[in-house]
């Protein structure tokens, strides 16, 4: 059995590597805390990461709040990277710093009139549906781009890039190159819309070579989850 420190040091360890081997920089590591109590997100905190992942509002928020006393544990990022429903929009403004998941207008709409109070913008990434099944979350590719300009043209909204979830039967090879080649197109026409939120405890080494700028691995470091 090895420990949660362990597995956390070993995976950095390895994505340092393929990186150097790669010639590139460092990704965002997110670690995804979903499932897990919230001690866990504690223990990782203390070992020194910054940046967690959630996919529920309903069990974010409270991890959030009972997350850090006053003025304890500062400078943590929540990351919101499941689907989003548009009435949990005001419970997710509580505790994200950024939000994987924005793939649809209604969720625009909704986004817009709930951050019109905010200082400084909510980041966000424009899920990208790699599948054939339109049920699955996100955006269809060939509406990205319009989606894209109307989200960008949004004062309380920063414009992240692209998130995806590759296949997580098949092959992500295809499916990292489809999401890698929309964000190029992507950053044509905006230049800081360039990061790149794909890559997980199965692919994540993959991902890397594809310009990964976030990872976002559970089970990888976390063990399985059970609660
Ligand atoms: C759970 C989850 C992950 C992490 O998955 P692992 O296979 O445990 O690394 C990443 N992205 C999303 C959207 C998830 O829901």
């Amino acid at each position: 059995m090895t420990s949660l420190a362990e597995r956390l040091a070993q995976t950095r360890a390895q994505i340092t590597e393929e990186c150097s081997r790669l010639n590139r920089a460092e990704p965002v590591l997110i670690v995804v805390t979903k499932n897990h109590p919230v001690t866990l997100a504690q223990e990782l905190f203390d070992l020194g990461e910054r940046d967690f992942g959630e996919n529920r509002v309903q069990e974010a928020l409270p991890k959030f709040l009972e997350f850090s006393e006053p003025g304890d544990r500062l400078g943590a990022n929540w990351h919101l990277i499941g689907q989003l429903q548009t009435n949990k929009v005001k419970q997710a403004l509580e505790f994200a710093t950024s939000l994987h998941s924005l793939d649809r207008q209604s969720l625009l709409d909704e986004l817009i009139k709930r951050t019109s109070e905010r200082d400084h913008p909510l980041e966000v990434f424009l899920q990208v549906n790699l599948t054939e099944d339109p049920n699955r979350g996100g955006v269809e590719p060939a509406d990205l781009f319009d989606f894209a300009a109307q989200v960008a043209n949004v004062k309380t909204l920063k414009l992240e890039g692209l998130m995806a979830v590759a296949s997580l039967s098949g092959d992500p090879e295809p499916d990292f190159e489809t999401v890698a080649s929309l964000s190029q197109k992507l950053v044509s026409d905006h230049p800081s819309a360039n990061k790149l939120s794909i890559g997980m405890s199965g692919d994540y080494l993959l991902a890397l070579s594809y310009g990964a700028t976030h990872l976002r691995i559970g089970t990888a470091i976390t063990g399985n989850r059970n609660i």
